[in-house]
């Protein structure tokens, strides 16, 4: 049977995961109000954008609690930037967390000023692929997660069973790897 994935619409980059998983023929849905979450899905990406602004809408529209139980049941999960940042278990300089579902410690906004955007090429879990960066937070404690991609020296894309997090975006690259990868793991 063919997957559905539910894309988190509530701010940041939700159209651009839609039309790169609509190029891979795979059919997806906005999550938008509570009752988006009642119709059927086999993963859910929660895009990058602003982390304290959708964990404060997640709250705000009742969707926290349910989204955080699908993914502690084991819901494929994919984060991407402020996406990783709301799955993490902890944010540097004691910040509030949110879902904290990924046992991973992030450090937000962490490449500086200087550094804000880049755009790099690097392996991930073995194969070289772009990765865009804007305003990213790396991982800057693995925890019991598996590293997938560093760059630079800092850890950028990581798995915990079913969970997946890159502090890059790659609904802006051109290239699919992540997203197959993602889809094996909806498939394991
Ligand atoms: N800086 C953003 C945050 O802290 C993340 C940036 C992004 O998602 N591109 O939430």
């Amino acid at each position: 049977m063919s997957k559905v994935i539910a894309v988190l619409a509530l701010q940041g980059a939700f159209a651009e995961h839609e039309k790169k998983l609509s190029e891979l023929g795979i059919e997806s849905f906005e999550i938008r109000r509570l009752p988006d979450i009642d119709r059927s899905f086999d993963g859910l990406i929660i895009p990058g954008g602003e982390s304290t602004v959708q964990g404060k809408l997640l709250r705000d529209l009742g969707l926290f609690d349910p989204i955080k139980k699908r993914i502690e049941g084991g819901l494929p999960v994919f984060g991407t930037c402020a996406g990783m940042i709301l799955l993490a278990q902890s944010i540097e300089g004691g910040e509030q967390s949110h879902l904290a579902t990924m046992p991973v410690t992030v450090k937000r906004n962490a490449y500086g000023r200087q550094l804000g955007s880049f755009f790099t090429r690097d392996n991930f879990n073995g194969r070289e692929i772009p990765m865009s960066f804007i305003r990213a937070p790396y991982i800057s404690d693995i925890g019991s997660a598996e590293i997938l991609a560093e760059t630079g020296g800092k850890i950028v894309a990581a798995r915990y069973e079913n969970q997946l997090v890159t502090a890059f975006h790659p609904e802006l690259c051109d290239d699919m790897y992540v997203y197959e990868y993602f889809l094996t793991m909806m498939g394991e």
